[in-house]
């Protein structure tokens, strides 16, 4: 199978790719290849797994077969000449594209490309896209740059402008539902379900459809809309949307945090006054590098409560306006309790929650604290 088949609802994109892997295949020096790409799209479209399978096609013998050494590594992140930057941080410093730079100069090992995959590369710091610019602008002659960003606007108007653009759409609910049908054992119900409450996110649709866990902790976010009464219920709801969001994150980063301490500490020969020099300075250095992504994953978590609270108010308005059209409602599991508490208040007020919603996720992009964030978005919802 292709490596272009696994990307959900992107047929648009896979002309422009093909044609470049075979224009960098055939040395003809034709235009449909270039050494600088920037993948654009909402998130959870795929636009990293589009980078991922576009570097797999130029490695691959078979311009992409998805079966060969070549490409199986390439997916699964361990291919030498490939390498994927997937920043753990907030930020990406100049420090580290430096180090990437460095490395896509050496020559490539087994095809005819050194490949760079920089996931999120909204994330450069100024200093690190200046660093960028020039070997954008003047790459060697075997590497390739794939950058990934949710939109255009999100890369400084210097790098943009020296890439290829390809931008990947938000796949539609029925495309999501046969992925999940197609690559996950969930029932036709179940993945209905996933596709039609992630909303085009194919990550979140694959978690929600797999993880049970998952569907509970939505379903009480959801219902901590339902739950505000005064200025106390608030104050809690936004506690409990803080604690979910802790909660969640430690789960995901406590197996990979040890982990990576142990080999550190492998690698420097014990632990404490045991390790050989310069091992304390590193286990502070990981220690903090730890914090910084476990700050990201609670944000993102926070972020991702948000939308689902986001989609509550929607349903809420579509059934204002369209009355019984209970099919268009994303959260079908909960359209007995959307279909009354949207009797309750006019589709003015809805969209003023939905504001809010939106605004109050723009505060937390730029900074600010999470607690008063949410605590002033739930009193401004009651
Ligand atoms: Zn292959």
């Amino acid at each position: 199978m292709s490596v272009f088949s696994s990307l959900v609802g992107q047929d648009h994109i896979i002309d422009q790719l093909t044609t470049a892997v075979s224009a960098a295949k055939s040395g003809t020096g034709s235009q449909a290849m270039t050494h600088s790409w920037l993948f654009v799209g909402p998130p959870g479209s795929g636009r990293s797994n589009a980078a991922i399978a576009f570097a797999a096609a130029l490695v691959c013998k078979e311009n992409g077969c998805g079966n060969c050494v070549d490409c199986t590594t390439v997916m699964s992140s361990t291919h030498v000449d490939v390498e994927r930057f997937n920043p753990t941080g907030l930020s990406i410093k100049a420090d580290e594209v430096r180090e990437l730079i460095a490395r896509s100069s050496w020559s490539p090992s087994v095809g005819g490309w050194r490949i760079v995959v920089i996931e999120d590369a909204d994330r450069l710091t100024e200093t690190a896209a200046n660093a960028l610019l020039k070997t954008i602008e003047e790459p060697e002659s075997h590497t390739v740059w794939l950058l990934c960003a949710p939109t255009l606007s999100d890369v400084p108007v210097t790098i943009r402008s020296r890439c290829r653009h390809v931008q990947l759409r938000t796949p539609s609910t029925n495309s999501v539902q046969d992925f999940l049908l197609n690559q996950t054992k969930v029932d036709k119900k179940t993945a209905e379900f996933a596709a039609r409450v992630s909303q085009g996110h194919i990550g979140r649709a694959r978690f929600m459809a797999t993880n049970l866990e998952a569907q509970s902790r939505r379903k009480e976010i959801l219902s901590l809309a339902l739950s505000l009464r005064d200025v106390d219920t608030c104050f809690k709801a936004a506690q409990r949307i803080l604690d979910i969001a802790e909660q969640q994150a430690e789960s995901e980063n406590a197996e990979r945090d040890a982990q990576d301490l142990k080999q550190l500490q492998d690698a420097y020969q014990g632990t404490g006054r045991g390790m050989i020099s310069g091992g304390a300075k590193a286990v502070k250095d990981l220690e903090k590098e730890q914090k910084s992504s476990a700050t990201r994953a609670i944000r993102d978590n926070i972020d991702a409560a948000l939308l689902d609270i986001a989609t509550f108010y929607r349903d809420v308005l579509v059934m204002q306006v369209m009355q019984s059209k209970s099919s268009e409602i994303l959260n079908i599991d909960l359209s007995q309790e959307i279909r009354t508490y949207a009797g309750t208040t006019s589709s003015k007020r809805t969209l003023e929650q939905i504001d809010a919603v939106l605004i109050a996720r723009t505060n937390l992009a730029r900074n600010a604290a999470p607690l008063a964030t949410l605590e002033a978005l739930f009193c401004a919802l009651k």
